[in-house]
């Protein structure tokens, strides 16, 4: 189904942060996989992993235990400080199933009037019929209606209208820290610490979706650990299993018992595959990873500000670690264009957002290659 808008290009092999095409031609990726191989390309330790794996046990079902998935749980609630894991396949299922988490527990309370959510303009968080509903952009949402709602869409960072938005007497408030599609908006300290103000008011669910901020990119395990304010349910998805698909739902101890035998499930949720490639991955994080996604976060964020004094048509530097962006004036797709003619891969987000999301073992001396085809694709786009 012709449901992609896909370029031309097509890549055979990869190496680190490195892409290749048939012909040999390289390019350096600064989109990994839209945000999902932090790991990059070829990593040794994940691909022997995934074949022993392979070679061991791919699937059993979720009616035996998963002794992986059990460690995967385990390292991720170290990592986060929350209490309890749900395994899916994609970020689209981990946020349908914290939509359910959030519905259970109001019916639970003996509030089953309690069935409206609200989200934040410019959101995103996937293509499901639960998860789209809560997607701001109406072109995703309205040629499947009627979808599950009521749902009060708010601006982001408007504490008075995130406060006039809790009258509907909502399920579950549901946020991106980092919103990654809707142009790397990050969320302040007032507004996070107010929606969780609210949320503990009102008895309201907080779902934080960090499918694309979390897991390590901002530097920290969870984009949240930036702030104060905790969320009851966190999602997490793309990288989590180094390229394999593997998503979750992570809930703190007042949320960890909604759900119970029979109430949801899914048939490759926390198999051996995935958890064996997502144990790789959290162990590289918690071996020095993170440090180096700072210290990358840190050379991008120097690169763009350049960039931002150099191009009167670069506005401002968005978001944090190794999900940054430039906003422009115009023309992020001829930027990306250009950029992509000259050997570097880079997203965009709506049509003034050039977004990169590198995997983390990008080089120094890469991201620093990656700036000068930055630099002359501004030069040449602007003299256009
Ligand atoms: N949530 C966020 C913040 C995302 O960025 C995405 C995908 O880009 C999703 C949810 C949906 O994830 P998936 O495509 O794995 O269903």
């Amino acid at each position: 189904m012709h449901t992609y808008a896909r370029s031309r290009a097509a890549f055979v092999r990869g190496q680190g942060a490195l892409l290749f095409d048939a012909d040999g031609k390289s390019w350096i990726d600064t989109l990994g996989g839209l945000a999902v191989n932090a790991l990059g390309h070829a990593h040794p330790r994940l691909v022997a992993a995934i074949a022993e794996q392979a070679g061991a046990l791919i699937h059993t079902s979720n009616l035996y235990r998963q002794p992986l998935g059990e460690q995967v749980a385990l390292r991720l609630s170290r990592l986060s400080g929350m209490h309890a894991a749900f395994f899916a396949n994609s970020g689209s299922e981990a946020n349908e199933t914290a939509l359910k988490i959030a519905r259970k527990y109001q019916q639970q309370q003996g509030r089953s009037e309690r069935i409206a959510f609200i989200a934040l303009e410019q959101s995103f968080h996937g293509r499901t019929t639960g998860a789209v509903a809560v997607t701001h952009n109406p072109k995703y949402r309205e040629p499947f209606g009627p979808l599950i709602g009521p749902v009060h869409f708010v601006p982001p960072n408007d504490v008075a209208a995130l406060r006039k938005a809790f009258d509907c007497g909502p399920a579950a408030l549901i946020l991106e820290p980092i919103q990654g599609e809707g142009g790397l908006t990050t969320l302040d300290e007032a507004f996070l610490t107010c929606a969780r103000e609210l949320c503990d008011g009102t008895d309201t669910v907080l779902i934080h979706d960090e499918v694309q901020c979390g897991s390590g990119r901002t530097g920290r395990f969870l984009a949240s650990q930036w702030s104060a304010a905790q969320p009851d349910l966190v999602t997490l998805a793309k990288p989590l299993a180094g390229g394999l698909p593997m998503s979750v739902v992570l809930a703190n101890a007042k949320f960890e018992g909604v759900l119970v035998p029979g109430d949801h499930g899914s048939t490759f949720g926390g198999g051996p595959l995935a958890s064996r490639a997502a144990l790789v991955f959290l162990e590289e994080l918690e071996e020095g990873l993170l440090d180096t996604v700072q210290a990358r976060g840190a050379q991008l964020a120097q690169g763009i500000d350049e960039l931002v004094a150099k191009h009167p048509v670069v506005v401002e530097r968005r978001g944090r670690g190794l999900i940054q962006g430039l906003k422009l004036e115009r023309g992020a797709a001829a930027l990306a264009t250009e950029c992509f003619a000259t050997g570097l891969v880079v997203g965009t987000a709506g049509g003034e957002v050039v977004r990169l999301l590198p995997p983390y073992v990008i080089t120094e001396q890469q991201l620093s290659t990656a700036f000068e085809i930055l630099d002359a694709a501004l030069t040449k786009i602007q003299a256009q």
